[in-house]
């Protein structure tokens, strides 16, 4: 890990604004390798110097991967000069590690995104060829049966000519409206919207479940967030 300035380091870590954090310093609340410095600029190694703020050591961790339940009306972008983006959501001192969110859900899609600043993770959790399969609930228009079943095991041919890869389909109810589970493992434009189109149906309500063995924390009300724990980092790895 490359070296960086102490106040930088503490307030992307949620201890204070810059400014604040310079007066904490200024108050002699931190040392490094256990002297006391003076100077915000102070340059630091994270993964070998010994912090400490307020006597109590602090570990800096390079990435950082938070879950939220995506609610709708927020698009999955870091800035958008109109709309509100998933990233207005977090505060701070988390937009400051630069996350971004890892992967795409529609504007009017719900549930489980990942935010984060590990681009190689992000890359393998939406390679198609690692074969991560993302898990929707779906309710959408006309019955569903097991004709469909099949054709989504086969792969949908898309709008545009695309053929998906094989898609799992589970059907919870069938009616005027039904309610189905599907996985994919793309994520191709509008994927799941376009591939019920295909089969002459429409997708009124889109929620998605879990990534490989990542499943949304219940709890989590739409808008809300928090940071993956260590074994839930393990399931994505
Ligand atoms: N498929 C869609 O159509 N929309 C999403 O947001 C995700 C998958």
């Amino acid at each position: 890990m490359s070296k960086m300035r102490i106040d930088k380091l503490l307030s992307n870590m949620g201890y204070g604004t810059r400014k604040e954090i310079k007066n904490f310093i200024k108050e002699g609340l931190v040392a490094i390798n256990n002297v006391t410095i003076d100077d915000p600029g102070f340059a630091v190694q994270p993964d070998k110097d010994i912090i400490t703020f307020r006597s109590e050591k602090i570990s800096y961790k390079e990435y950082i991967y938070i879950m939220m339940n995506k609610p709708k009306g927020v698009i999955c972008a870091t800035y958008d000069p109109s709309e509100k983006t998933v990233v207005d959501l977090l505060p701070h001192h988390i937009k400051a590690r630069k996350v971004f969110p890892a992967g795409r859900l529609d504007k009017d899609t719900e549930g489980l995104l990942l935010i984060t600043n590990d681009g190689e993770l992000s890359h393998k959790l939406l390679s198609p060829k690692k074969h991560v399969f993302k898990k929707y609930y779906a309710e959408v228009l006309g019955f569903i049966d097991e004709d469909d079943v099949s054709l989504f095991s086969d792969g949908i041919l898309l709008d545009d000519g695309y053929k998906t890869m094989p898609a799992k389909l589970e059907i919870i109810s069938s009616g005027s409206t039904s309610k189905v589970y599907v996985s994919i493992r793309e994520g191709k434009y509008h994927q799941i919207k376009r591939m019920f189109e295909a089969i002459g149906s429409k997708v009124v309500y889109l929620k998605r479940l879990s990534i490989g063995q990542l499943k949304l924390d219940e709890n989590l009300k739409e808008g809300e967030w928090r940071e993956l724990n260590e074994e839930e980092i393990k399931l994505l790895k």
